[in-house]
C-alpha cells in the first residue's frame, strides 16, 4: 500500500494549487481524480465565459493569459492541464475515492483502483458531481438534461431551459441564436439577480421582444414524451416541447461528507465543519478545500476566493508537523 504525507481528493483548480503548494514544500502528495484534469470545468458548456477575469483565476502566481480578459471554458482547461503536465504534478486520473477510514493515526483510502495510506487528506471534490433535482413525473426521460453542453444540438427543436441563473440564462440564449425555439421555465419572478451584468440586458431585451418566451412564477410539473405540463400563475398550461435543459444547480456529495465522519449544519444550508484559520474538518488531519466549504450556499466559494485554501492548509499542515 502507497503511503503519501497528503492524499488531494479532486483535481479541480482548487486540488492542482493544493498539490503546488504541497510540492513547493516538499511534501509527498498525490492527487486522486475521477475523472480528466480539471473535470467539472471539462464539463461545462462548450462556449462557456468564466465571470472573473483570467488573473483572478490564475494559482500560485502562474500568469494566465486569455485572449479577451474573461477567459473561456477552453482556455481554462489548457491554463490547469499545462500546470498539471508543466510542474509534473503526482495526479491518478479517473480513479474514484470510494472510502476513506482511520487506523493507527493515519488514514487508509480505497479507489476503484487501489488502496493507499495517508497522514494527512484534502477534499477538493466540488459540486458540480450532483444535480439538483425537482423531482416531478417524466424527469427521468432522456430528453432532460441537467448539465448543458452545445447548442447546435438543439437547432430547431422545442427546448425548455428551467432555471434563471447564469447557466439557465446562457443556455437560453445560445440555443435561441443556433435557432431553437426556446421557453424559460423561471420559479421566482425575474431573471436571476448573480446573471452576469453584461449579459442580463441581452435575455430580458429578448424576452421582451418575444424571441425568447418566459413563463415567471411557473413550475414544471410534469415532462411527457412531446409535452410539458406547467403551473403558471395562471394554473396548469400544457406546452409542446421536445427538450428539457433542466438547470436548477448543484450541489456538494454531502453523503460522501457524512460517510468520512465530515459534520455538516443542522439547517438547509448544511456547511461542513472546518476551522476558518485551518481549514481542518472536525476529523483531524482531513482538510476541506474550495467549493465544497459552502454547502448548499454553492455561490459562496468560487475560484476567485477558494484559491488560497491551498496555501492555508498546507501551511496547517507543516505546522503541525512543527509542533
Ligand atoms: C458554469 C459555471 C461557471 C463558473 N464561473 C466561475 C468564474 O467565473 N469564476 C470563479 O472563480 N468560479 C467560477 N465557477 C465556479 C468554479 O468553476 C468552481 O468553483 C471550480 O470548479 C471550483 O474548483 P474546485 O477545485 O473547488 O472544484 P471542482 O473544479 O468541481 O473540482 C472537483 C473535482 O473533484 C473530482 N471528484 C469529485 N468526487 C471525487 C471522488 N470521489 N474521487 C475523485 N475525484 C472526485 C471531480 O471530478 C472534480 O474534478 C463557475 C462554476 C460554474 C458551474
Amino acid at each position: 500500500m502507497k503511503a503519501f504525507d497528503i492524499i488531494i481528493i479532486g483535481g479541480g483548480p482548487i486540488g492542482i494549487a493544493c498539490a503546488l503548494e504541497a510540492k513547493k514544500k516538499n511534501l509527498n502528495y498525490l492527487i486522486i481524480e475521477k475523472g480528466c484534469i480539471a473535470n467539472s470545468l471539462f464539463n461545462y458548456p462548450v462556449n462557456m465565459q468564466f465571470f472573473s477575469t483570467s488573473e483572478k483565476l490564475e494559482i500560485d502566481n502562474i500568469p494566465f493569459i486569455s485572449k479577451e480578459n474573461k477567459p473561456r471554458r477552453a482556455e481554462a482547461l489548457e491554463y490547469y492541464r499545462r500546470i498539471v503536465t508543466s510542474n509534473d504534478l503526482n495526479i491518478h486520473l479517473f480513479e474514484k475515492v470510494e472510502s476513506l477510514s482511520k487506523a493507527d493515526g493515519s488514514f487508509r483510502i480505497g479507489t476503484t483502483k487501489g488502496d493507499y495510506t495517508a497522514e494527512n487528506v484534502i477534499v477538493a471534490t466540488g459540486f458540480y458531481d450532483i444535480p439538483n433535482k425537482i423531482n416531478i413525473p417524466g424527469e427521468e426521460l432522456p430528453k432532460v438534461s441537467h448539465y448543458y453542453k452545445d447548442p447546435h444540438y438543439y437547432a430547431s427543436q422545442k427546448v425548455a431551459v428551467v432555471g434563471a441563473s447564469n447557466s439557465a440564462v446562457d443556455a437560453a440564449l445560445e440555443c435561441y441564436r443556433k435557432g431553437a425555439e426556446v421557453t424559460m421555465i423561471v420559479r421566482g419572478p425575474e431573471i436571476g439577480r448573480r446573471v452576469k451584468y453584461w449579459v442580463r440586458p441581452d435575455i430580458e431585451n429578448r424576452i421582451a421582444e418575444g424571441s425568447v418566451k418566459a413563463y415567471f412564477n411557473t413550475q414544471l410539473s410534469e415532462v411527457r414524451e412531446n409535452e410539458l405540463v406547467i403551473t403558471t400563475p395562471e394554473g396548469k398550461k400544457v406546452i409542446e416541447n421536445d427538450y428539457v435543459l433542466a438547470l436548477t444547480g448543484y450541489e456538494p456529495n454531502f453523503n460522501f461528507l457524512r460517510k468520512i465522519g465530515v459534520q455538516l449544519s443542522d439547517d438547509e444550508k448544511l456547511l461542513p465543519q472546518y476551522d476558518e484559520e485551518t481549514m481542518e474538518s472536525n476529523v483531524p488531519n482531513l482538510y476541506l478545500a474550495g467549493v465544497i466549504c459552502g454547502g448548499m450556499e454553492t455561490h459562496k466559494w468560487f475560484i476567485e476566493n477558494s484559491r488560497i485554501h491551498a496555501k492555508i492548509i498546507i501551511d496547517a499542515i507543516l505546522q503541525k508537523e512543527h509542533a
